[in-house]
């Protein structure tokens, strides 16, 4: 039976490196009919955040990676399952009681010395720490690099495990967890690697069935190094602000490490699962690119119907504006939307005159153009688009203009904008007849001024 887990610091936001672990755990497990669990790391008090665990709950939610099994560390902790498994491995002799006055008996992070001046004083209380071995291999095979690893334990130091406030830290908790959970498979950031030689020990000195580790690549930023939060956009939540629909994302990280055999680049999550193979994990990093992600969203944004659409733009129309007309506006600005984002600036367009109008906009030939425009416009209907550019196109052939001039021409003197949805859609279906004349003279008046 595979069962994995995501294994989350409720730190606040969650980066898209660990939505790609939690998707990839998922497909993993649920590929092979198997469990997938959610576990809250949080015995590191300092980086707690209010509201972290029902985040991401609700961020895991949103992407419907449903967890078969939910555990709290701090939970586990004051049970006291972390210190139990601390003074076993003491009372084994693999650990050792550490009352050091330096930093790293107390927090958790690197010894500047490889073997602790506590390791053979006998103490009996104190902070606990791995008694690494000398001279032994250690090694595992990464199912995700797909190589074997090993370490020469000479070089590994005597890792903090239990805090002198009794606080487990991630190489004792996550691996007394893998094991009492009975993970299979534990996928996780490459970042830990330098560490596995240490939770190998640990695994080795708890006994039982450890699992099989695979590291994933690091996403790399467009511009050069790793991606990074003080320099890129990286958060989940953030994404969706800016309109991006979980669907994308989804479908866009899942192909940031992971690639099938085949060239195919859409997948919802159901479909990653029964697609899963561990042999499709990339070995070299992944490059992030803001234009594939805007490619997904558009793709999946065209997905949805013009009512589901309204709906989930509405968090994001910031002008006063009807249900009727703002489905309308959807129906034209579908096609050319990247982002939920973009609706409010389309909706300005079409409800907000231009105020004033930026000249380079306009084509040499702007004059004729918008006066042969305003002269259909008037003795046409103007309701039904076909029929309108019908006309204009007449009126092109008859003037022998030029067709994108011609457009180009109505849609600035529509919006003061080079980029619009399509121009006769959104002014006969959301501008009108009578405030398309009044801004064709309005910017035929500007024109000639
Ligand atoms: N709590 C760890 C983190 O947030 C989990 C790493 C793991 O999956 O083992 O990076």
């Amino acid at each position: 039976m595979t069962r994995t887990r995501f294994a989350p610091s409720p730190t606040g936001y969650l980066h898209i490196g660990n939505l790609r672990t939690a998707i990839y755990a998922y497909a993993m497990a649920k590929h092979a009919g198997g469990d997938f669990i959610l576990r809250i790391e949080d015995t590191d008090q300092e980086r707690l955040v209010p509201e972290g665990v029902a985040d991401i709950k609700n961020i895991l939610t949103v992407f419907g990676l449903a967890w078969d099994e939910f555990y709290v560390q701090s939970e586990r902790k004051a049970a006291g399952l972390y210190q139990a498994a601390a003074k076993r491995l003491v009372s084994d002799g693999h650990a050792f009681y550490c009352q050091c006055a330096a930093k790293n008996a107390k927090q958790e992070g690197f010894s500047s010395q490889l073997r602790d001046p506590c390791r053979d004083q006998g103490l009996t209380s104190g902070a606990v720490k791995l008694k690494v071995p000398a001279g032994e291999t250690v090694s595992y095979h990464d199912f995700v690099l797909r190589k074997d690893v090993s370490w020469d334990t000479d070089a590994v130091y005597d890792a903090t495990l239990l805090k002198s406030d009794g606080f487990p830290t991630y190489h004792l908790a996550a691996m007394t967890d893998d094991l009492a959970m009975h993970v299979t498979h534990v996928l996780r950031g490459h970042d830990w690697l330098p560490s596995t030689p240490i939770h190998l020990l640990v695994f080795k000195y708890l006994g039982g069935d450890r699992p099989e580790i695979g590291h994933l690549s690091d996403i790399q930023s467009s511009k050069g190094g790793k991606l990074s939060k003080r320099r890129d956009a990286v958060f989940v939540e953030q994404f969706l602000q800016d309109g991006f629909l979980p669907e994308a994302l989804l479908n866009f990280v899942i192909l940031l490490g992971w690639a099938p055999k085949d060239n195919r680049e859409l997948f919802t999550l159901p479909e990653f699962v029964a697609a899963f193979d561990p042999g499709g994990f990339q070995k070299s990093n992944p490059l992030y690119s803001d234009k594939k992600l805007n490619w997904f969203n558009g793709h999946y944004i065209r997905q949805k119907t013009d009512t589901e659409l309204t709906q989930l733009v509405k968090p994001f129309v910031k002008t006063d504006i009807s249900l009727d007309k703002l489905t309308q506006i959807i129906a034209i600005a579908k096609e050319r939307m990247a982002k939920l984002s973009d609706i409010d600036g389309i909706i300005k367009q079409a409800v907000v005159a231009p105020v004033s109008y930026d000249k380079a906009l306009f084509t040499s030939d702007a004059l004729v153009c918008l006066q042969s425009v305003l002269q259909v416009v008037k003795l046409s209907p103007f309701t039904d688009p076909d029929r309108v550019n019908e006309e204009f196109k007449q009126e092109i052939d008859r003037l022998r203009l030029k067709t994108g001039d011609f457009y180009m021409n109505l849609r600035v003197a529509l919006t003061n904008s080079r980029f619009t949805p399509p121009i006769t859609e959104l002014g006969t279906a959301v501008i009108g007849k009578s405030e398309t004349l009044h801004r064709i003279e309005n910017a035929l008046e500007y024109l000639k001024s």
